[in-house]
């Protein structure tokens, strides 16, 4: 057995991403207006996320679906961590906006497009604030970990992976999964790997039991889309969690953690046997 680095823990409001705790993160694909997301951003909170995510600029395969509320978007999410205290986890597509999205992310997402972008990545490194780089669904462990080098060399060492599926021939699911990602990324690095069983699923029926997996495996955070009302969600709608959904999906993922020798930071033993 190979030695394994120790995970270099990035702090994330009260959290210590990559200790024993498991980072929750939830919320909405995009940010698509204030009673939405506050009433998401409560309830996420409520059933034990430590994190809100949601775009105000969403990465979309068409250019005419819709691309995120922008700026109005990033006041929204500012407004959620008032009112809950959710640290926020928002993602930057353009070099331009990296000031502006780093002044209200507390965790500044680039996404699976954009991994190899090394113009925002080296932006995102001068940021001085956590970054959460999601893998390419075209890329493989090795360009991951470059792509990560390009933020830890422009002097950002908070970086924390996600894991989000990759394409191959498989239709059934969206994307597939590479939960072997999670083991070779602790041999190979000392960043916290979380996942997101969201995109890789596309269908809200089968996040959880990839959620579960994902923290069987040794995930250091589980990232889902969580929506009021799933299917008029603006995006992503197919695999969004419902709110009871994502009470469930935590309670599931906590017994999976326990089994692990890890545990949730907002759950009592107690409800975890509920
Ligand atoms: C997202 O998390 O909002 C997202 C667009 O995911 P990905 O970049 O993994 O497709
Ligand atoms: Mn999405």
């Amino acid at each position: 057995m190979s030695e394994h680095p120790p995970v270099r823990t990035v702090r994330i409001g009260s959290i210590d991403v990559g200790s024993d705790h498991v980072w929750m993160i939830g919320g909405p694909c995009a940010v698509e207006d204030r009673d939405g997301l506050l009433t998401i951003a409560r309830s996420v909170r409520a059933s034990g996320a430590d994190a809100l995510r949601g775009g105000a600029f969403k990465p979309r395969t068409s250019p005419r679906s819709f691309q995120g509320l922008g700026h109005e978007g990033l006041a929204l999410l500012e407004a959620a961590r008032s009112e809950t205290g959710l640290p926020i986890v928002t993602e930057v597509l353009d070099p331009r906006d990296v000031e502006d999205v780093a002044a209200v992310a507390d965790v500044v997402q680039i996404g699976a497009r954009n991994m190899a972008n090394s113009v925002l990545l080296r932006e995102v490194g001068r940021a001085g604030r956590p970054v959460l780089l999601k893998r390419g669904f075209g890329a493989t462990v090795d360009e991951l970990l470059h792509a990560a080098d390009y933020i830890l060399d422009a002097g950002n060492q908070d970086v924390i992976l996600c894991e989000r599926g990759i394409r191959s021939f498989e239709t059934s699911t969206r994307f597939m999964l590479d939960l072997g990602a999670i083991p070779v990324l602790r041999q190979r690095t000392s960043l916290p790997v979380i996942v997101d069983p969201s995109h890789a699923a596309g269908d809200a029926s089968l996040v959880v039991p990839l959620a579960r997996a994902a923290v069987a495996a040794g995930a250091d955070g589980i990232m889902m889309e969580v929506h009021h009302d799933p299917s008029a969600a603006l995006s992503d709608a197919q695999q969004s969690l419902s709110l009871a959904q994502y009470e469930q999906a935590v309670r599931e993922i906590a017994s999976v953690a326990s089994s692990v020798g890890r545990s949730l930071s907002h759950l009592s033993t107690a409800s975890t046997l509920a």
